[in-house]
């Protein structure tokens, strides 16, 4: 993009996004959380939307002058119901944390409890860690893998834990996971003790919305929340899905699982939020579009076949992965048993010859989280630069050469950068002018 007031109005922060823009295009990104937006998503974020404050839903508003939030909002949640096959989508929570916090809320008594993946086995923070404000209002019980050289979540003792606990809510969905979830098994549990079979699919959102992993809303899931700036390709925000009736969020509904649409906006407003961020509201709506083209299909089947050639050519190099491998677009490499460094040492290692990636704690880590046992690290960033097999495999090559000190740093930063520079990133340049 072309930028004439802000370097003009503030050149200091002109000069910040410049040296953002210079990262991004010469650094590899494999954190898989992280992506690269579309300009044209980046042109709807910066847009006026942003002046306008619009609590309440399209048609029912709380302020006047609400032509254009109406129409753009109700287009954001047709295009989210029709990519993901769900009855309501609420489009307004401000993050994929807000979003599970807002489900919690909407389903949950204090005190009630949740049924949810173990943190060090993949679940996420927003599950209930000890550390969040949901862990003092809700109980939190954990499943685990049942052997974590092959990761099958352990069914049978979530199923007994179900029995035993009877939680309201029974979760699925991870931040470091690799390999797939049984859904159809999960809602089964899920029904056979009356608990809310909800999905948090923030990381892989997108690759569902590409056809190319199962739709948890497809196995009868009650609730699916999503950020949409991960696989998704969108704004930093979320997306709620939900099965039942939508109805007025004006009049307060009986608890029951017919009801979580209507549940779910009067907790995401006025529950938990005030006004809803119009601009990125409009953002998500573009690119939203895009994941329902056929381009973004191929795009989410080249991001697993890219994690399935790293992901071998890691391990052909003696790499262990933890559960040996990945069905999805991230992996966890154990890297005391690969290199003898912790997680710390190897993310800082990588960072100086500009591959970025994050320090994980591996499944009951010995080491504590600031440290950790590994690292997690996921193709969807670099297939957004159109990087395909041929490249993951001179990645794996970086890596562990890196790792190993079997190559000058300078010499493997000096390769990242000029393949970074050959696969430019799709937000296009910050130039001033
Ligand atoms: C990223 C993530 C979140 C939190 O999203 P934020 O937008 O960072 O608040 C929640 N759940 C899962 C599974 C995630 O991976």
């Amino acid at each position: 993009m072309n930028y004439s007031a802000l370097p003009q109005g503030d050149p200091e922060v002109f000069r910040i996004l410049q040296g953002e823009y210079q990262r991004e295009h010469d650094g590899l990104e494999l954190i898989p959380s992280e992506n690269y937006v579309s300009e044209a998503v980046l042109e709807a974020l910066g847009t006026l939307m942003t002046n306008k404050y619009s609590e309440g839903t399209p048609g029912r508003r709380y302020y006047g002058g609400q032509t254009y939030t109406d129409q753009v909002e109700s287009l954001a949640i047709a295009r989210a119901k029709a990519l993901f096959n769900a009855d309501h989508a609420n489009v307004q929570p401000l993050s994929g944390a807000a979003a599970n916090l807002c489900v919690y809320a909407a389903w949950l008594e204090l005190g009630d409890t949740v049924l949810a993946m173990d943190l060090s086995h993949g679940g996420h923070l927003t599950h209930g860690a000890p550390v969040t404000f949901a862990a003092k209002a809700f109980k939190f019980i954990r499943y685990k893998m049942k052997d974590v050289e092959t990761g099958e979540i352990d069914y049978d003792h979530l199923e007994r834990l179900a029995l035993e606990h009877k939680p309201k809510i029974i979760l699925a969905g991870f931040s470091a996971y690799p390999r797939s979830i049984d859904y159809p098994r999960m809602k089964a549990i899920a029904d056979k003790v009356g608990a809310m079979a909800m999905a948090d699919m923030a990381h892989i959102a997108g690759l569902i919305a590409g056809k190319a992993l199962p739709n948890p809303l497809d196995a009868g899931f009650h609730v699916m929340t999503t950020t949409t700036h991960k696989t998704l390709r969108g704004p930093r925000g979320a997306v709620i899905l939900s099965r039942g009736t939508p109805g007025n969020p004006l009049r307060a509904p009986e608890k029951t699982l017919e009801n979580l649409p209507t549940l779910i906006d009067r907790a995401v407003f006025p529950g938990l939020q005030g006004g809803p961020h119009m601009n990125k509201v409009m953002a998500i709506a573009v690119a939203l579009k895009e994941a329902a083209t056929p381009a973004f299909r191929q795009y989410a089947r080249q991001v697993l076949a890219n994690a399935q050639a790293l992901a071998a050519q890691l391990m052909e190099r003696g790499c262990k992965l933890v559960t040996n491998g990945t069905d999805n677009h991230m992996m966890l490499l154990d890297t005391m048993a690969s290199f003898g460094k912790t997680g710390q040492e190897v993310q800082e290692l990588l960072d100086a010859v500009g591959m970025t990636l994050n320090k994980n704690a591996l499944p009951d880590d010995p080491l504590p989280p600031f440290k950790a046992s590994g690292v997690r690290l996921g193709t969807p960033a670099a297939t957004s630069r159109g990087m395909k097999e041929p490249e993951m495999e001179r990645v794996a090559g970086w890596i562990v050469d890196a790792c190993q000190g079997r190559a000058e740093p300078a010499q493997i930063a000096a390769q990242v950068k000029a393949l970074c520079n050959a696969f430019p990133s799709p937000s296009g340049k910050v130039q001033a002018g």
